[in-house]
């Protein structure tokens, strides 16, 4: 039977999953823990600078290519079995309301 994606909704603690979560930009990954760039995401289990390990991963889109978030985000499930598959607008929203309350 053919796999399609879909989006699951649970409560979580964000600021846990930074810690172990691969950003990919275009070609490359970021570690969203210590920032570091250039991370091989199609192999990278640790972070090469901090050493966290990834368990999640994501994909920061550009603005005008949203449609294809599906695919970008199938091809990434696809290759990164080991990795949970979150939606970066949401991961960024509420990384930005967590950082404006800690300047309160
Ligand atoms: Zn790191």
């Amino acid at each position: 039977m053919e796999k399609y994606l879909i989006r699951f909704w649970k409560e979580v603690e964000v600021e846990e999953i930074a810690k172990h979560l691969i950003i990919i930009g275009e070609l490359t990954g970021d570690c969203a823990n210590c920032r570091e760039i250039n991370i091989n995401y199609t192999m990278e289990k640790y972070c090469p600078k901090c050493k966290t390990e990834f368990k999640y991963i994501t994909s920061r889109p550009a603005a005008e290519i949203k449609s294809n978030r599906f695919s970008i985000m199938k091809r990434i499930s696809d290759r990164r079995q080991d990795l949970i598959p979150i939606d970066y607008q949401d991961y960024k929203d509420i990384m930005g309301k967590i950082k404006a309350r800690k300047l309160l």
